[in-house]
């Protein structure tokens, strides 16, 4: 992907190279760290010795990602959150109607939950809660358990040895699972620990950093929600032993979506899109495309209905809304006013770069050449760059 295509202009209309991106915006989050995210788990797992959440982080380490935790907190707990939560937990699971599979499993679609709308953060809450008890972060370079951390941001595996009988994080107790554990990257620490020097002092770089930390974190979350009611995962789990790491595992798939990946789900929920982080490169802007899209793609994965959508457009998330985010006036007027509300956090799309996927897989059905179905269509208030070719 070609970033040079976007003009000096439209970096800084977004906040990201101009001198009002260092205005102040409001004041630090200093809403509770949710105890899902606390340094320590409350009590000492059953199969563990120790009460260590983060693994081998160091306090001073998790200190520095306390505003990143506050963000994630608010994320998480938010009214578009709360629902895709509600969904993933509560709604109806059934066999895809066209018997979609992966890696030789059937892959399960789940509905939207029909919750009353007075219950859901509720019943979120509850569900987030439980799941503190049990799940578990680390920071890493490299996963030694499923080695993959390498380029991911994040991400979340079934170990359940401190858990041998399972969890259970919703109120049917016949609804067990395994607990997990979260990988994320350390090159977000890594950054806020030796900010590049040129950055030191930028006002954009640390809360990009933020958001995608809390992003991150969040998008790993739901994965764990899943993993936490597999019934029939945990029952071979039990079986399997030392072995259980090879076990095909499929995530399920939103009514009617193209992809299973339930961290996307959530952010495509949030957000109106999935965000492309800068990752390595915390010195690049971050960027929103929808979801699905061939830039965010995992074939051997995330089970797929159908080929990806030959053109996306990414969108570069403004600075703006990124330190706007990070503000505690922010979420005292979410809350307050917009409690309820699904589209509160939605990230403005108005600088786009269209990409166009060079693989030959792509879906034919979809003719990205229509009138409708270029980005020109969306608004016009944005330009859109047409240029950019992978
Ligand atoms: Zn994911």
């Amino acid at each position: 992907m070609n970033d040079e295509y976007l003009k000096e202009e439209d970096w800084r209309s977004q906040g990201y190279t101009h001198p009002l991106r260092d205005k102040s915006v409001g004041s630090k989050l200093t809403n509770d760290i949710h105890s899902l995210f606390s340094y320590e788990l409350d009590e000492v797992p059953p199969g563990s010795v120790t009460k260590a959440r983060w693994g081998k982080l160091e306090l001073e380490e998790y200190k520095l990602l306390d505003q990143p935790l506050r963000l994630a907190t608010q994320l998480i707990e938010s009214a578009p959150s709360s629902d895709a939560i509600c969904s993933i937990t509560e709604g109806e699971r059934y066999i895809s109607p066209d018997n979609l599979s992966h890696s030789g499993l059937a892959v399960f679609e789940f509905r939207q939950h029909s919750l009353p709308s007075s219950a859901i953060r509720e019943k979120a809450s509850n569900i987030l809660n439980q799941l503190g008890k049990t799940i578990t972060f680390f920071v890493t370079n490299r996963d030694p358990i499923t080695d993959v951390v390498g380029t991911s941001h994040g991400r979340t595996s079934p170990i359940s040895l401190d858990h041998p009988e399972g969890v259970t994080i919703t109120d049917r107790p016949e609804v067990k699972g395994l607990a997990s554990m979260v990988a994320i990257n350390r090159y977000y620490l890594n950054a806020l620990k030796y900010p590049l020097l040129e950055a030191k002092k930028d006002e954009f770089l640390i809360p990009k950093i933020y958001f995608e930390f809390a992003v991150t974190i969040c998008h790993e979350i739901m994965h764990a929600i899943n993993f936490a009611i597999q019934s029939e995962l945990l029952k071979k789990y039990i079986e399997m032993g030392t072995n259980f790491k090879k076990v095909p595992f499929n995530e399920p798939i939103h009514e009617g979506q193209r992809v299973a990946e339930l961290g996307f789900f959530w952010e495509d929920k949030v957000f109106g899109g999935m965000c492309l982080h800068s990752g390595r490169h915390p010195e690049k802007g971050l960027f929103i495309t929808d979801w699905p899209s061939w830039m965010v793609r995992d074939k051997e994965e995330d089970p797929e209905r159908a080929p990806p959508k030959k053109l996306s457009v990414k969108f570069l998330v403004s600075t703006y809304y990124m330190k706007k985010i990070q503000t505690q006036e922010f979420w005292d007027k979410v809350n307050l006013e917009h409690s309820e509300d699904l589209l509160a956090l939605r990230i403005r799309r108005r600088v786009g770069v269209m990409c166009l996927y060079t693989g030959t897989d792509f879906d034919l059905t979809w003719d990205w050449t229509a009138k409708e179905n270029r980005p020109e269509t969306v608004g016009n208030e944005f330009r859109v760059l047409e240029d950019s070719r992978e």
